[in-house]
């Protein structure tokens, strides 16, 4: 469980509510439950208040249309190319189901980002305060903080969370892929290395925030819109009223309006910020 102190930078350290203490090697002293009792004592679970991170006035969402969607999993692959995640850590996932019996089958098929829950069941067990709202919704994993307990990929109900273990598709450490640097949370994480963040830590999608700018706003939008050649998914503020999709430029209210858009397991009150109209 225990894992070097890595000296990789925090997403927007100014706002870093305090210090992290010496969770990681504690973790590594103590054993599961007591361990974790100990780092809640020293000050975990204040996952819940937003930090001052991104911009107040947006809530990033997604509206994505089953009735446009080709299956072609462009988003997919352009997600693995935009986030370089390595071997079992995907953030964008496409979900494919059959259900009933000849000649009354039925077929669902879905992509599935983070939802990026306003009530995220992911930050509410994290013991450590890494995983942490945003002002912008967006729900992020501080590198520096997490100790790798995967507490939230249990809790996760999306399935939305993976842990790098460290793999790499190309052993080579001078191959050219592993020499081209993660973009990962605007911040330069640098290239690969053992023992050094995001390796031994929880992943998830964060709707690709090295693509915002120094205001909050997207430079680009994220990868899995802006591939998607079936105009399935669209990306924007879902707060402004007057906000259109940053790639197919359709009101993101309009869309919410036209059709009956539900999210996924609705029931269970996280209140995520991605929408589905029907198929
Ligand atoms: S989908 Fe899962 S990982 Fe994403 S915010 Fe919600 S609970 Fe957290
Ligand atoms: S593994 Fe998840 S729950 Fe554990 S510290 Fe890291 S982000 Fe928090
Ligand atoms: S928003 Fe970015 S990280 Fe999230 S699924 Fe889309 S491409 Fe992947």
């Amino acid at each position: 469980m225990a894992r070097e102190e890595n000296d990789t930078p925090t997403p927007q350290a100014d706002a870093e509510p305090s210090s992290p203490p010496d969770r990681r090697k504690l973790l590594g002293l103590l054993g599961g439950g007591a361990a974790l009792a100990a780092v809640a004592s020293l000050g975990g679970c204040k996952t819940t208040s937003p930090r001052a991170e991104g911009a107040q006035t947006r809530r990033w969402g997604m509206v994505i249309d089953l009735k446009r969607c080709i299956a072609c999993k462009a988003c997919t692959i352009a997600c693995k190319n935009e986030n370089k995640t390595p071997p079992g850590v995907a953030y964008g996932v496409f979900l494919e189901e059959e259900a009933g019996t000849f000649p009354h089958v039925r077929r669902t098929a879905f992509f599935r980002p983070c939802m990026q829950c306003e009530k995220s069941s992911c930050s509410k067990v994290c013991p450590t305060g890494a995983t942490y709202h945003r002002a912008d919704g967006i729900v992020a994993v501080d590198y520096k903080r997490c100790i790798g307990c995967r507490y939230c990929i249990a809790a996760c109900p999306y399935g939305a969370r993976s842990f790098d273990y460290g793999h790499d598709y190309i052993a080579d450490a001078k191959n050219g892929y592993n020499l081209i640097p993660s973009s990962e949370y605007g911040a330069a994480y640098g290239t690969r290395a053992k023992g050094k963040s995001p390796s031994g830590n929880v992943r998830k999608c964060t709707f690709c925030l090295h693509l915002q700018d120094e205001n909050g706003d997207y430079r680009e939008p994220t990868a899995c819109a802006r591939t998607c050649m079936g105009k399935a998914i669209h990306f924007g503020d879902l707060k402004n009223p007057e906000a259109t999709c940053l790639v197919h430029g359709e009101k993101m209210q309009a869309l919410l309006a036209k059709r009956s858009p539900y999210r996924l397991k609705e029931e269970l009150g996280n209140e995520p910020a991605v929408y589905y109209l029907p198929a």
